[in-house]
């Protein structure tokens, strides 16, 4: 078969690998599984063999066709023909469940997946999820506040879900091997908006203003946000609100989330 590079397919040949990402989901005897992108089905047939119930979605036509055929016996297994960011996921979980979610992912649209994840997670649609990526994003993933690799995309993931490293893998793993080195990384979807008593919406915008430029201190992406959805501040509203353990200069990057937290709720009560 034709190996469609666009599509990220670097497909897992390392066999303890796959089943370490199965193992990863835990026990999953009575669970509903969504596979993202199971390709020539390196971890769906492990799956396949845990799980109460599997939904395997993935894009290539030619490859759909031919898992759809390798599992014609296993009535519980359902292959669909699709590309993940237009599928509704919270229409695949049965309801009053939630599901698992499993995938060596393209790494082509690795944000926009997690983004689909956090929201069905937040729903309560989803509880964990087992995923490899590029190493990098991994790293960006688990970051935490003040090391080089935290940045908007750790603050996000970091409030929607747990993170968990589970364990890297080189290029060889792969056939063909892809040019980066990969990462499993577990997420368990717990959403931390009420315990930071913040709304979603409005924390996830200013969020986006906080780490609008990476250059520029926490203060100056705040004083030049308003595109978008995005309200902008003035140079009092800040001042009179600025937690005093915030330095003027503070990047977000060195912030933990509780701290922007209460930097958005003194900006929310001082508008009222
Ligand atoms: N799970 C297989 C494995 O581990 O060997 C394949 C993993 S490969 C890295 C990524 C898979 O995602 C490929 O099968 C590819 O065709 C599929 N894929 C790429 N883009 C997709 C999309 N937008 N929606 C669903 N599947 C996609």
């Amino acid at each position: 078969m034709m190996r469609k590079p666009k599509l990220g397919q670097h497909f897992l040949v390392d066999q303890t690998a796959q089943r370490a990402i199965v193992d990863a989901l835990g026990d999953i005897s009575a669970r509903t599984v969504i596979e993202i992108g199971p390709g020539h089905g390196a971890i769906t047939t492990i799956l396949a063999a845990r799980c109460r119930r599997l939904i395997a979605i993935e894009v290539d036509v030619a490859l759909a066709a031919e898992l759809r055929f390798r599992m014609r016996a296993e009535s519980h297994v359902e292959i669909v023909e699709a590309d993940v960011l237009e599928v509704d996921l919270g229409a695949l979980v049965p309801a009053g469940e939630s599901a698992d979610v499993v995938g060596n992912l393209p790494y082509y649209i690795t944000s926009p997946i997690l983004m689909r994840l956090f929201a069905a997670g937040a729903r309560g649609l989803l509880a964990r999820a087992v995923v490899m990526m590029q190493r990098e994003v991994a790293d960006r993933l688990s970051a935490e506040p003040g090391c080089r690799e935290y940045g908007l995309l750790s603050a996000t993931t970091q409030i929607y879900a747990r993170v968990e490293r589970m364990f890297n893998l080189p290029p060889e793993a792969f056939s063909p091997p892809p040019e980066v080195f990969s990462s499993v990384l577990r997420l368990e979807f717990a959403s931390r908006f009420r315990e930071l008593g913040v709304d979603a919406v409005g924390f996830d915008t200013f969020l986006r203003a906080c780490f609008a430029q990476k250059r520029k201190t926490l203060a100056n992406n705040l004083l030049s946000a308003g595109h978008g959805s995005v309200r902008s501040y003035t140079a009092d509203e800040l001042r009179e609100v600025w937690p005093g353990e915030v330095p003027p200069l503070a990047r977000a990057e060195s912030l933990a989330l509780e701290t922007l937290a209460a930097l958005y709720r003194a900006l929310r009560q001082s508008a009222e």
